[in-house]
């Protein structure tokens, strides 16, 4: 087994919630964004972070990167806990961990000519021969699978998938170890996200990268990820490799989840009250995140948040209907 090139161990992220007032003690409510999330990310695999929106996978996505600072808990990549780094420390760091966006076209200006957006990424990385940055933008451009056609187009003169491509190239071309793809498909039709999703899973094995794949559709996550983490509330209800997680899903929510995959060879369990919406987590939460929703709730489920508990080989599962310690 590879080793891990990244690991998070309780992680959390809060919010202040908006017009709450302070308690008799003084103390604010907080919303709990990510709560207690721990994973590994392994060299040259694709780790699929899959839950509903707003379940706090963009939120992790973010942390990792530096775009946003965890209120507790540690990001470990490669020896170094990148939660307690400043800007500086961690500038060196960017090279090697890079984030592909869902809306890539926001995030380039659109005056800037495509190959002159990879050039300008390459200089602030510390590439000062023009004729170097110039070949290895072009490079990285043919990699992704964009033409000569395109190099001195703007952004906007590109196609949905062209964009997404742009967006590939911008975090490939510093040479990165670990990207984070936050539903980096979401927004395209069917067909162009399957010729993404390949250039995704070619580029990998060619360059030994380690993905962290962040979606909400599990047909898509199922498809690229060799482990997948399923997220409800902040935090992780199940882990396993791809194939076990669908030969054989344990958490209620896991199984919900299934019943929305057009698939007749996933196996499903149909749950007949996992209609609802996903409540607000606070600091004053106790028990299991899914007990509003859950059709197997039981009265130990609201007295404590059960354990993330290793149920076979690499599958993991936090629900009491198998966690037995009373
Ligand atoms: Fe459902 Fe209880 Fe398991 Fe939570 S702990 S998923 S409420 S059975």
């Amino acid at each position: 087994m590879e080793s891990n090139l990244l690991e998070i161990r309780n992680l959390q992220k809060t919010f202040p919630i908006r017009g709450q007032k302070f308690s008799l003690f003084g103390q604010r409510e907080q919303m709990l964004a990510v709560d207690n999330l721990s994973f590994n990310i392994r060299k040259g695999e694709t780790y699929g972070l899959v839950g509903e929106s707003g379940c706090g996978k963009s939120t992790t996505g973010r942390m990792i990167v530096g775009l946003e600072k965890p209120s507790c808990g540690s990001i470990t990549y490669e020896g170094k806990d990148l939660s307690k780094l400043n800007d500086k420390e961690f500038f060196p760091l960017r090279k090697e961990v890079q984030m592909v966006f869902q809306n890539t076209l926001s995030a380039l200006s659109p005056r800037q000519r495509i190959v002159s957006i990879l050039e300008d990424i390459l200089k602030v990385h510390g590439v000062s021969d023009a004729t170097e940055r110039r070949d290895q933008a072009v490079k990285v451009l043919e990699k992704v699978g964009l033409s000569e056609y395109h190099y001195f187009r703007y952004p906007h003169e590109l196609s949905g998938g062209q964009v997404q491509r742009l967006g590939i190239a911008s975090a490939l071309v510093i040479e990165p170890r670990l990207i984070i793809c936050d539903e980096p498909v979401s927004a395209l039709d069917v067909s162009i996200q399957a010729q993404i999703l390949n250039t995704l899973l070619e580029l990998q094995q060619d360059l030994r990268l380690s993905l962290l794949f962040i979606s909400h559709d599990i047909g898509v996550i199922r498809y690229i990820s060799d482990r997948i983490g399923v997220m409800y509330l902040g935090t992780l209800v199940e882990e396993a490799e791809t194939d076990e997680l669908f030969k054989n899903p344990l958490h209620p929510y896991t199984k919900g989840l299934f019943t929305s995959v057009p698939d007749p060879y996933i196996r499903k369990e149909k749950i007949s009250d996992f209609s609802g919406e996903q409540p607000i987590r606070t600091n004053n939460f106790k028990g299991c995140a899914f007990c509003t929703r859950c059709p197997y709730v039981m009265d130990k489920c609201t007295e404590r948040t059960p354990e993330f508990l290793e149920i076979s080989h690499d599958h993991k599962v936090a629900c009491r209907l198998y966690d037995i310690v009373e």
